[in-house]
Formats: structure tokens, C-alpha cells, sequence
């Protein structure tokens, strides 16, 4: 090999680094979660017995044909995927590359679907983030902004905690102060009951670092798209 094509293939290996969920996890600020040392399966189990004595109560016919399989469904929809952000081996494979073409503007992904839970009344909390970093040593895939996102909305939540989980786990992934998250947000419990309100939307802001500090990468973030 000539001593161009050696430089050439040096030149092409990217410093990686890898994060175990526990390591980002122990970065984010906690859920209120006791851990009952329940498997999936034994989770499943307990649900489905809880949710037929629901059923149940309400007056269901549990022998109907359509209701029958409700309670296990149920169940595991929420051990497997509703609830899923609640199990931490779930969390992404995040890999991040050293920034070596030192890119140093806003990283701005928008539009980022949110499908959660609000954990006071367990009705469907649907919105859009926006999420924005500006990189310092690291960068890190774009799909994976929207998996972590994803990965904490998979919780019973309120969507002040949500925010700040995502902003939590990107500084520390990141290894930076500048980060925004930002979501806006329809929750079904305001649009279903109380005052029902269908059209109300709800936003939540975390801004950190020059995001919070400097008025117009501020702007440059809350502007994004508008006209
Ligand atoms: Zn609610």
C-alpha cells in the first residue's frame, strides 16, 4: 500500500464512542419508579388480571367474543410497547462521532412525532418536538435524536418531565450545555374531560446553555420554520 492510500484509510477511521442505557440513564433526571424485580411476562400476567376486574366493574361480558382477549392485549400493550421507555434495556443504541469537521452551528431536527401517556389520567398525550444542539467535540446520527425522544414519550409522563429527560440525556450524550427541546402537544385528558377543549395545544420549552443565554441562537431556535 503506498504511503497516500495509508494516510487516505487513517483519515477514514472516525473516533466512535458507544453509551450503555444505564450510563445515560444515571444522567437523566429520575422517573418515579419503583423497581418490583417483575419480568415482562410476569408484568403481563398481573395486568391482564387487574384489567379484566375493570372490565369487569364497568358492567363488561368478558365472554363476549371481542372483549375476551381485551385484558391480555391491554397488557401487553403496555408491558411491550405503550410502556416500553419504562424498561431501560429498551433504550436506543446511541453511538456518537467525534466532530472532526468542528461544525459549530445549530443542529435543528424538527417535526419529531411524540406519542405518550399523561400519567395522571393514562389518556394519549400527541405532539411534535423540536429538538436543537449546537455541537462541541461530538455529533451524533439524527435518527437517534428522534429514538431517545421516542424512548422517554414510551412512559406514563408529564410533558414538563418529558422535555427535560430528552434535554438531560443529549447534554450528557453530547458533552454539552447547549441544547433545546422543545414540545408542543395536544393531551387527549384536556381534550376528552375537565374542560374539554379539543383545540388547545400545550408547549414546554427546555432552553440550556447558549439556547438559554444568548438571544439570538435563542430566536434562531423558537423562529425555526416560522415566517
Ligand atoms: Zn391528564
Amino acid at each position: 500500500m503506498s504511503q497516500a492510500s495509508q494516510d487516505f484509510d487513517e483519515d477514514r477511521v472516525v473516533k466512535e464512542l458507544k453509551f450503555s442505557p444505564e450510563s445515560v440513564l444515571e444522567h437523566v433526571r429520575p422517573h418515579p419508579v419503583l423497581s418490583n424485580k417483575l419480568t415482562s411476562e410476569q408484568k403481563i400476567e398481573k395486568i391482564a388480571k387487574s384489567f379484566a376486574e375493570i372490565l369487569e366493574t364497568l358492567g363488561l361480558d368478558l365472554n363476549n367474543e371481542s372483549i375476551k382477549k381485551t385484558p391480555q392485549r391491554v397488557a401487553k400493550m403496555y408491558v411491550n410497547e405503550v410502556f416500553a421507555g419504562l424498561k431501560s434495556d429498551a433504550f436506543p443504541k446511541i453511538t456518537v462521532i467525534e466532530n472532526e469537521m468542528a461544525y459549530d452551528q445549530m443542529v435543528l431536527i424538527d417535526n419529531i412525532s411524540i406519542l405518550s401517556c399523561c400519567e395522571h389520567h393514562f389518556a394519549t398525550i400527541d405532539g411534535k418536538a423540536r429538538v436543537a444542539y449546537i455541537p462541541n467535540k461530538r455529533v451524533i446520527g439524527l435518527s437517534k435524536i428522534n429514538r431517545i425522544a421516542d424512548f422517554f414519550s414510551r412512559r406514563p409522563q408529564v410533558q414538563e418531565r418529558l422535555t427535560k429527560q430528552i434535554a438531560d440525556s443529549l447534554c450528557y450524550i453530547l458533552d454539552t450545555k447547549d441544547v433545546a427541546v422543545s414540545i408542543t402537544a395536544k393531551h387527549y385528558c384536556v381534550a376528552s374531560r375537565g374542560v374539554q377543549d379539543e383545540a388547545s395545544l400545550t408547549t414546554t420549552c427546555d432552553l440550556r446553555g447558549s439556547f438559554k443565554h444568548d438571544a439570538r441562537t435563542r430566536s434562531e431556535f423558537v423562529s425555526h420554520g416560522s415566517k
